[in-house]
Parts: C-alpha cells; sequence; structure tokens
C-alpha cells in the first residue's frame, strides 16, 4: 500500500486538499488501497468527528427515519423500530457481508462502495472506471458478475451493494454537506449511470459529504422484503436481488416498489414494472409480465445471461411473497 496521511476530520464536510480521500469504516476504501486501486495521498478519518448527527437513527413526526451517515450497518439492524416498520431495509442488510463487516461499515460508506469488477480490482487490467479512456477488459472477458441493465460501451460493472436498493425503492433522500452549506437529494440520483465517463460514479462534489439518509416509511411498507441470490449462502455479493414493497387495496394493487441489485451499473428502480402492476389484480402471471418488463431493455453476454430468467423468476417471488404477508405480523 502506498504510504498515506491521516488525519481527523474538523468539519462535516469533505477533504480540503485534492488527493485526500474520506474514510468512514474504512471496509471498502482500504481494501482498494491494498490493492493499489486507490491510491489517497491523505485520508480524512470522518469517524473523529465529534457530530452526532452523523450517527444513530431518530423518527421524525411524518414517521420517516432520519439516519446519520456513520450510523454502522449492525446498529441499524439492533434497531427495532426501524426493522419493524422496513422489513426490506432490515433484510437487505442482515444479507449483506458478515457481522464483523457490519460492525465496522457505515450506511453513508455502504451507498458509496465500489463496484467488485474484477478486472477493476486488478490494476494489471485496463479499465475506464479506474482511468478514464484505458479500455474495459471485461468487455472480452468473464462476465458472469457483471451488470445487463444500464450498461454502455465503456463499461458493464454491477453496482454491488445491498442497502442502496431498499432505500430507492422507499425513494429514500440523502442529506449532503460540502463547504457551500447542506443540501438534500433524493438517493436516485446519487449515482451516475457509467455513460462514456463510468469513473464519474456520483453526483457529489469533491469537497460534499453524505451526512444523512432520510428512509421514508409509510405504513404499509411494512409489506416488504428482500430478497438476495448469490453464489454462497452467506458472505457474498448479489447476483441478482429484489426489494419489494407492496400497497394493496384488497387484492389489487394500490402502489408497488421495486428495485433490483446485481444486474444493474447503479441501483435499479424497475419503473416499468412498477407501471405494469398498478392498480392491477396481483396474480403469477401479472407479477411475470411485470418480471419481463422489468428487463426488456437487457443487454446480454453469453455469461450473464442467466441474471435476466433469474431476475424474472425473483420478482414474481418477491412480489408473490410480499402479497401474502400478514403485515400484522410481518417481522424481519
Ligand atoms: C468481504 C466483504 C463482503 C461484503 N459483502 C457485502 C454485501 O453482501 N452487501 C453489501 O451491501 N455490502 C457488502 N460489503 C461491502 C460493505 O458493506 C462496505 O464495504 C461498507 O458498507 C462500506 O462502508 P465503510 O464505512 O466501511 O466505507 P469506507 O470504506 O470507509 O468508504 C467507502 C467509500 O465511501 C466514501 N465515504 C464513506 N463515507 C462517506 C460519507 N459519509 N460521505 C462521502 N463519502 C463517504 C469513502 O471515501 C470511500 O470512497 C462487503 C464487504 C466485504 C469486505
Ligand atoms: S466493466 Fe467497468 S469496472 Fe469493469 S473493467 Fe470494464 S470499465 Fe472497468
Amino acid at each position: 500500500m502506498q504510504p498515506f496521511r491521516i488525519t481527523p476530520a474538523t468539519s462535516a464536510h469533505g477533504p480540503a486538499s485534492s488527493g485526500a480521500r474520506q474514510i468512514a469504516g474504512g471496509t471498502n476504501l482500504v481494501d482498494l488501497m491494498r490493492l493499489g486501486v486507490e491510491r489517497p495521498a491523505a485520508l480524512v478519518d470522518l469517524d473523529k468527528l465529534p457530530a452526532p448527527s452523523l450517527r444513530g437513527i431518530t423518527r421524525l413526526p411524518d414517521g420517516t427515519f432520519r439516519i446519520g451517515a456513520l450510523t454502522r450497518m449492525a446498529e441499524a439492524l439492533a434497531d427495532p423500530a426501524l426493522c419493524a416498520a422496513l422489513p426490506m431495509v432490515a433484510q437487505s442488510l442482515a444479507l449483506a457481508a458478515s457481522p464483523q463487516i457490519r460492525n465496522m461499515a457505515s450506511l453513508g460508506g455502504n451507498l458509496l462502495q465500489r463496484t467488485r469488477c474484477p478486472y477493476f480490482r486488478d490494476v494489471s487490467w485496463p479499465c475506464n472506471k479506474r482511468e478514464r479512456g484505458s479500455g474495459c477488459a471485461a468487455m472480452e472477458g468473464i462476465t458472469r458478475h457483471h451488470a445487463i441493465l444500464g450498461t454502455s460501451g465503456s463499461c458493464i460493472a454491477a453496482y454491488p451493494g445491498d442497502f442502496a436498493q431498499a432505500a430507492l425503492a422507499l425513494d429514500a433522500r440523502i442529506e449532503i454537506t460540502g463547504k457551500g452549506g447542506l443540501r438534500r437529494m433524493n438517493l436516485a440520483r446519487l449515482h451516475r449511470l457509467p455513460g462514456g465517463t463510468p469513473d464519474a460514479e456520483t453526483a457529489l462534489d469533491a469537497d460534499e459529504t453524505i451526512t444523512a439518509i432520510y428512509l421514508p416509511a409509510p405504513g404499509w411498507a411494512r409489506r416488504s422484503l428482500f430478497l438476495k441470490r448469490r453464489e454462497r449462502a452467506a458472505y457474498s455479493f448479489a447476483l441478482v436481488s429484489v426489494a419489494c414493497a407492496l400497497d394493496m387495496a384488497g387484492d389489487r394493487v394500490r402502489e408497488v416498489r421495486l428495485a433490483l441489485g446485481g444486474v444493474a451499473t447503479i441501483p435499479w428502480r424497475a419503473v416499468p414494472a412498477e407501471r405494469l402492476l398498478a392498480g392491477e389484480r396481483l396474480t403469477e402471471e401479472c407479477a411475470h409480465a411485470a418480471g419481463v418488463a422489468a428487463f426488456a431493455d437487457a443487454v446480454l453476454r453469453p455469461d450473464n445471461a442467466f441474471k435476466r430468467d433469474l431476475g424474472v423468476a425473483m420478482i414474481v417471488r418477491a412480489l408473490i411473497a410480499a402479497r401474502d404477508l400478514d403485515i400484522t405480523e410481518a417481522r424481519p
């Protein structure tokens, strides 16, 4: 690992010097520094910041959960009110990483973790995300774990996280602090499609820090769940994941939220599927049609074509399971 300086953060906005990076739990950043993918000259340690608003979970009068960005994944999982109100959020966290990592990893850092594309993580390969214009080794490589939605001719790397899908399905917002002050943004705007500049991954400015995440918690979101298929039963990233929340009026869908992981370059809201389901009686056929609609724009490669069929099947399973939940009983 290249030498670096580490200093405590002195304010809740991004590093002043260029070449410096913010660090929270370090479970992603230090990993990438060891591999030589990230080579910051200095680290600014957010964890040392004496700012209570960056930590912990509070419930606002309208029921929304405000989560400080430094809150650990394990802390969120230990919050009974959050887990009861938003089962899909709790399940997305419980199915992620390992207990040890969840004790270190912050939710802000989880949203901003970088792709697990093996060519990105091995600096001997060309990679447009690591170095703009250098090429993409995955295009002619092994693509089992790569994206089929939101890809470009420059990059097909999948977004790896789980929590972002559950938060996206809830129309979460994030609070961002920079030198220019504080702003809020829909989470849907945080991650950028790769296009021709896959190295520009988010809408954050260099001097900005995510300070909080706001998760709306309407009563019907108790009818929600998170499904994840992966290579191993634990300690593994998603091949395909589905965050699903249903607002039902009798046997008809009043509103549905579907977000997909493992299949797209950014956390992916399955808007065509949501539109198709609104107002419909939720049968297996209807759920299948929604699944097919969700993947209508998929660009498949021989290694990762299976993700479409798997994704359709998982959407059907998630919708039917959510429909059949007894939400008076629903607990993570
Ligand atoms: C073996 C392993 C398995 C894993 N499995 C999963 C999994 O199944 N699902 C899953 O979702 N995740 C998984 N993870 C990823 C893990 O959850 C993330 O590494 C972690 O959440 C990142 O949080 P952190 O606080 O450690 O971030 P850091 O490593 O400190 O930072 C990550 C990035 O975010 C930036 N950053 C951090 N906080 C802020 C902030 N508040 N504002 C602005 N920038 C910030 C940093 O500069 C850095 O670029 C796994 C990790 C490992 C090592
Ligand atoms: S898919 Fe993206 S991250 Fe992977 S090698 Fe290509 S450009 Fe790099």
